[in-house]
């Protein structure tokens, strides 16, 4: 994958724009425009990262490209599952490949749900388990998030039965950014019965600073009946190339497996994993970037007296006083897509981060159409 030339425009607005930007790529062209929507356009409605993989991994996949396509990616499944096993800490066995952590959410369904079952999640959260749920045709308990947009943990594990093959907790969450913390999480999961399986998606993890915060996979040693998901399409600027995993007991992995396509990922992602999951003063460099761009945005919607959610990941939840559907509609005529309406949070608008240019064309056209004064 080559990198576009660099405007000059780009160029200044990229070497002045936030913290340990000047160390990161420029966005990367994106291939795929959803019909009407022209070369230009700015995404920031699907949470990826602007800047793409790093260096090292496009080499690798580059490499990969050459010398791998014409065989099936065994050997390299096995290589990434042993330093994914060895980057956390556990044992290969635990570790499940998916073709991106959707593959993950999916199988999880497909291995503890069916009809008489029921799936607990919050809502609003990252919808698709619950549509891949439908498939097995389970029931889905929806529990409201709290007043401050987090997930009622008490609440979720008080829904939970005999009948609950699956909880979900989204951590952070999609839409909100919101955090459960280390503390909540661990009791939470003390307090779910063993029967039910719990799914803590760790996509955003990478972007988290607060110091609450703990990954679920502190507590894969002590509770049988949890699976983490993470992917590489997040922070690791993967997305196009699909590839997620989870790490759980052997038992549960074992269960996983039994849902999965037979070699689900390819040769040139996994070559990109392994360049990806151990750097980690790259993870470290994108969150800085990231990060700092997001806190310019909340500054300014603070600055502008908009109600927002604090988010602790790639992306921040708006309040714009009014249906966000012709708002959506309004920022794609200019070119520029945001997030999706979530139904139960019918007047807010998710923006993913983008670069600080992105994110300041993003804001100019917020002010056109929102005025500040309309949710003041
Ligand atoms: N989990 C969450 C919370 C997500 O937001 C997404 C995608 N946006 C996914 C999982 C799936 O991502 P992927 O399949 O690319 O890993």
């Amino acid at each position: 994958m080559s990198l576009p030339a660099l405007s000059r425009r780009r160029f200044a607005s990229f070497l002045g724009a936030s913290l340990g930007a000047a160390l990161v790529p420029p966005r990367v062209a994106h291939a795929r425009r959803p019909a009407g929507v022209p070369d230009d356009a700015i995404l920031l409605n699907s949470n990826e990262n602007p800047y793409g993989p790093s260096p090292a991994a496009r080499a690798a996949m580059s490499r990969a490209h050459e010398r791998e396509a014409a065989r099936y990616p065994d050997a390299n499944e096995r290589e990434v599952v042993e330093e994914i096993a060895r980057h956390h800490g556990v044992s290969p066995e635990q570790v499940v490949l998916g073709c991106g952590s959707g593959e993950i959410l999916r199988i999880a369904d497909m291995a503890f749900l069916g009809p008489g079952r029921t799936l607990v999640v919050a809502e609003p959260t990252f919808e698709a388990v619950l549509l891949y749920a439908r498939v097995t045709k389970a029931e889905g308990v929806k529990v409201p998030l709290t007043a401050d947009h987090r997930h009622d943990l008490g609440a979720m594990a008080a829904a939970c039965d005999a009948r609950t093959g699956l909880v979900y907790v989204c951590n952070p969450n999609n839409p909100t950014g919101t955090i459960v913390s280390g503390a909540e999480l661990r009791s939470f999961l003390d307090r779910v019965p063993r029967s039910a399986v719990v799914l803590v998606d760790e996509a955003y993890h990478h972007f988290v600073e607060d110091t609450g915060y703990r990954s679920a996979t502190e507590w894969l040693a002590r509770t049988p009946n949890l699976v983490v998901a993470r992917t590489f399409s997040k922070i690791h600027g993967l997305a196009g190339m699909r590839l997620g995993y989870s790490l759980s007991s052997v038992e549960i992995a074992r269960a996983l497996r039994e849902h999965l396509f037979w070699n689900n990922t390819n040769a040139s992602v996994l070559a990109a994993a392994l360049a990806s999951i151990g750097d980690t003063a790259h993870v470290e460099q994108q969150r800085r970037s990231l990060n700092a761009t997001r806190a310019e945005l909340c500054a300014a919607l603070r600055r502008d007296g908009r109600a927002f959610v604090p988010s602790h990941a790639n992306f921040v939840l708006i309040e714009v006083g009014g249906d966000v559907q012709p708002l959506i509609e309004a920022f794609r005529a200019r070119g520029i897509l945001v997030g999706r309406k979530f139904p139960s949070l019918p007047h807010w608008l998710r923006v993913s981060i983008g670069t600080p240019e992105e994110t300041r064309a993003f804001l100019s056209a917020l002010r056109e159409l929102v005025p500040a004064r309309a949710v003041a």
